[in-house]
């Protein structure tokens, strides 16, 4: 059974994830000070780490250094705020595994929990690269094949989102309950999906050979190169 140590301040936030992962079948600790998590990580092993950066006593990123200096198996993954997240992110200099944005959807975490399960420490985690595709996720600017791609805030969560998720259909509903935070699906909603859709596609796609976003027709959208 996987080990997951869970530091996070906001109470609430830590009961209801440790509750989450305990019924997904992981072994569960939570911490609420930055001390216990410190306490926790030099004393035991774990396989996961959920750690918010800002915490009383040692923060996140004190907790993360010292993790490493003898540990580089334990995956990290950082939870942090929006408006924190470039200064935070460029000091983590390698250390950690991902990182979301609080607030984030439960689905969304624990994808990307068995994601690091499977597919261990990684060099780069604020780059995703695919089909000639580059999106920094720290300066939050998109290439393909070098070229600059002028994408809006939202259009670059969406690109980021779907790339994530390459090879697997994204429908409608996902992107609506992780990208706009809606779990009641709605029409209006939906042609607003399909509009930015729309705008990325033309951004990402019209100026190249090889079209990576595909609609399916009844089920939403996928991310994949032509031929495969
Ligand atoms: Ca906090």
């Amino acid at each position: 059974m996987h080990k997951i140590l869970i530091i996070e301040d906001e109470i609430k936030i830590a009961h209801s994830l440790k509750q989450i992962l305990e019924e997904e079948g992981y072994s569960v600790q939570a911490v609420v000070t930055g001390e216990e998590g410190f306490f926790l990580i030099n004393t035991e092993v774990f396989d996961v780490v959920i750690l918010d950066l800002m915490l009383p006593g040692r923060s996140g990123l004190e907790i993360l250094e010292a993790l490493r200096r003898r540990d580089q198996q334990t995956l990290v993954l950082i939870l942090t705020a929006r408006d924190t997240v470039e200064d935070r992110i460029l000091g983590l200099d390698g250390g950690a595994d991902d990182y979301m944005i609080k607030p984030f959807a439960t689905s969304e975490l624990l994808a990307r929990i068995r994601v690091l399960l499977r597919r261990g420490r990684s060099e780069q985690i604020f780059r995703l690269q695919f089909g000639g595709l580059d999106l920094d996720l720290v300066t939050r600017e998109a290439h393909r094949d070098g070229q600059a791609l002028e994408l809006t805030s939202k259009e670059f969560d969406l690109l980021t989102y779907l790339v994530r998720h390459q090879g697997r259909f994204v429908t409608r509903g996902m992107i609506a309950r992780d990208l706009w935070q809606e779990t009641t699906r709605a029409t209006p909603l939906d042609n607003v999906i399909d509009v930015h859709m729309a705008r990325l596609r033309r951004k990402i796609d019209k100026d190249f050979p090889e079209k990576l976003l595909h609609t399916i027709r009844g089920v939403g959208f996928i991310m994949k190169k032509e031929e495969s």
